[in-house]
């Protein structure tokens, strides 16, 4: 089922079995936008790595099988981590080589997404916290 021009239902729905999907008002177009912004920059679209966990997931530690999540993570879907959050609005995006990295980064940021990059796993998160009315940022994982 296409979500948008370019996303699927699939590359959403949480990985856990449970199948869950539900994105927050919003999101879904800022991320269309981006990927236009990055496919006009590279020729390539996003390969979204994590979308949507359930909140039994998210918490579950990788060493079982989980997503090993932040406990207030935005990728939760099914369970508000901060008011008025009603889905998922963080997406996590395969990003291996560094001058895409690069675009991706400014297509996420100049569309509204805070991002974080995960160098070990090689991916860049982006998230619209600001639909909730909380500030733009960047941080890193360690
Ligand atoms: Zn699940």
């Amino acid at each position: 089922m296409n979500l948008s021009a370019n996303f699927h239902d699939y590359e959403f729905r949480c990985k856990c079995g449970c199948g869950g999907l539900k994105l927050h008002p919003g999101f879904l177009d800022r991320l269309q936008s981006a990927r236009d912004t990055v496919f006009a920059m590279t020729g390539k679209g996003i390969k979204v790595l994590s979308g949507c966990r359930c909140k039994v997931h998210n918490d579950t530690p990788a060493s079982a099988g989980g997503a090993g999540g932040h406990p207030r993570s935005l990728h939760v879907f099914d369970f508000p981590q901060h008011p008025g959050q009603d889905g998922c609005l963080a997406v996590d995006c395969e990003a291996v080589d560094g001058a895409y990295r690069g675009a991706l980064i400014t297509a996420l940021w100049t569309n509204g997404f805070s991002v974080g990059w995960n160098a070990k796993r090689g991916f860049i998160h982006g998230d619209m916290r600001i639909l909730l009315g909380l500030p733009q940022t960047t941080f890193d994982y360690t």
